[in-house]
């Protein structure tokens, strides 16, 4: 049984590829299979006619590093379609933060999430995301 079956979508895997017409199976959180399938056996059909069906983007730039332990469901970059964010660009990550930089990194996040402990050794809590990115020097 299919949980989800993306049916009549162009399917662009990513591979560089042109687009193909295929459906897309979802069994659990799995992609079972990408070929034309019949719509009867899945629980859920989603009609992608005219629509392109692809895997998640990755956000080869973002500072989300910042804001991810605030709201770590990142709904706005699912509802896009990444699935992926590289953190720690441009010099700047809240892990490892040094006390120097610390309040200012308070300070930043506080703007976009609800106040954070940030813990310079460790980041924000176990479920935050982990940056090796260096901090910028202060001036
Ligand atoms: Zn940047």
């Amino acid at each position: 049984m299919l949980d989800v079956l993306i049916k009549g979508g162009t399917v662009v895997d990513g591979s560089g590829a042109p687009g193909r017409p295929a459906d897309v199976a979802i069994a659990g959180d799995r992609v079972v299979a990408v070929e034309p399938l019949p719509a009867a056996g899945a629980a859920r059909v989603i009609d992608a006619t005219g629509l392109a069906v692809a895997p998640g983007f990755i956000d080869m730039h973002s500072h989300a590093d910042f804001v991810l332990p605030g709201l770590p469901t990142a709904d706005s970059k699912v509802h896009q379609g990444f699935t992926l964010e590289v953190v720690g660009n441009c010099g700047a990550s809240p892990a490892p933060l040094s006390p120097l930089g610390r309040q200012d990194v308070i300070d930043t996040s506080a703007l976009v999430v609800p106040p954070l402990e940030w813990d310079w050794r460790a980041g924000v809590s176990p479920t935050s995301p982990r940056s090796a990115g260096p901090r910028r020097p202060r001036p």
